[in-house]
């Protein structure tokens, strides 16, 4: 039999282990008592108790706030390739079994903490897989989820970002961008230059909405990208959509979406300028569906005032130009705008331009990018869709 070394360890200050009891992901460097004495970047090592005794398994960062991240509670686990795979399966009958994917080959199979993979993103863009193991420790299991992208879901061509500095690289298979379909509307997703994964699949269900709601009307799709909204708009008998971006090449793909689902379809434009100033200088009345997904203005609690007032120009510039009985859907994607303060923040633009809107509908992030319920820092979308008068 092997000989069993006993893993590395942080012991919990006494009083500091309930969130972890709580079976909350994350282990901050200030409850930690003890850190882990050589321990190296990535490595698992065991979370304990105030009496050592094991709670839970996490994989190391030294020098970092958060010092581990768990991937599994309990006191007596095997981490072998059978272990990851059986995460991994989870992951994928969750989605298989539970969630509404008809005529859909693009969706996340892991979202990390959401599915008990900290710092693991797998989406699946039809015959592609476009990863990302940012975290240390997480490229330690590429292998297994090599095999079981081929073996389960006969997917051969896998992209891998391992950090925010580097290009990533193809690590099965041939490079190129991936075909895929959501809902029936295909579209493209430039895994190797294109932001994120390629493409937000987050608001695929958030964009499905928009078929009930666009027959007729005149709509802006600001912080278009590659125009995701922008399609489902025209697929909902818009009478004209622009798409509007800073970005030469999102833009190019726009084009390129509407003519794969609409081949010569003239009510689609395309306009390239920065949000901020169109918004403030388009004509009262122009459009009467505007939709704002603009990029998270804060990834950091200490700018989220700046962000606030960002969020709070363009819902208030689009409040005032909206037509009277327009509808605007408008979104946040910073974790550190809470959903309470996001309305807030949307109540505030609303009571400054004095108009009378109706909440119709709160949104989040599609369920393929699951809340773990124990890890609330994963509601990162938020959304409403309002009526204005
Ligand atoms: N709604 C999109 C995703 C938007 S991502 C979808 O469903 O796919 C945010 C986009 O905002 C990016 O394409 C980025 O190029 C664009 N962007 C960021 N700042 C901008 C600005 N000031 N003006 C216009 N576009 C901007």
């Amino acid at each position: 039999m092997a000989k069993h070394t006993p893993l590395r360890k942080i012991t919990l200050k006494s009083g500091r282990e309930r969130s972890v009891t709580n079976r909350h992901p994350w282990v901050f460097s200030g409850s930690a008592k003890e850190l882990p004495k050589g321990a190296s970047e990535g490595e698992i090592i065991a979370i304990c108790d105030n009496k050592d005794v094991q709670m839970g398994l996490a994989w190391y960062s030294p020098n970092k706030t958060i010092v581990g991240r768990i991937f599994e509670f309990g006191e007596n686990v095997r981490v072998d390739e059978k272990f990851w795979r059986k995460k991994l399966k989870a992951a994928l009958d969750y989605r298989q079994n539970s969630l509404y994917l008809e005529n859909t080959s693009g969706y996340r199979l892991v979202h990390a903490e959401g599915d008990g993979l900290p710092g693991v993103i797998i989406d699946l863009y039809g015959d592609a897989a476009s990863l990302q193991l940012r975290r240390p420790g997480t490229s330690s299991i590429l292998p297994v989820i090599l095999e079981f992208l081929k073996s389960e879901l006969n997917i051969w061509r896998v992209f891998v970002r391992y950090n925010d500095e580097s290009d990533g690289e193809w690590v099965l298979g041939e490079s190129g961008p991936a075909e895929f379909w959501e809902y029936g509307l295909k579209f493209t997703a430039d895994i190797e230059s294109g932001q994120k994964t390629g493409f937000f699949l987050d608001q695929r269900d958030n964009r499905l909405k928009l078929v009930d709601f666009a027959a007729d009307r005149t709509v802006l799709n600001a912080f278009s990208y590659t125009g995701g909204f922008s399609v489902y708009a025209l697929a909902g008998e818009a009478k004209h959509v622009v798409s509007l971006d800073v970005s030469a090449p999102a833009l190019e793909l726009a084009k390129q979406h509407v003519e794969m689902n609409f081949e010569g379809d003239t009510r689609h434009e395309i306009i390239q300028a920065d949000c901020f100033q169109y918004l403030r200088d388009m004509p009262q009345d122009h459009y009467d569906l505007i939709i704002l997904d603009p990029p998270a203005f804060t990834k950091h609690q200490s700018t989220v005032d700046k962000a606030t007032r960002g969020y709070k120009d363009i819902n208030m510039k689009a409040i005032q130009k909206i037509k009277s009985g327009g509808l605007l859907f408008t979104y946040s994607c910073s974790q550190h705008i809470s959903t309470d303060l996001f309305r807030k923040i949307v109540f505030g633009a609303a009571a400054d331009v004095g108009r009378s809107v109706r909440i119709m509908s709160m949104m989040s992030q599609a369920p393929d990018h699951p809340i773990n319920i124990y890890h609330p820092e994963g509601e990162y979308l938020k959304g409403l869709m309002l009526y204005v008068e």
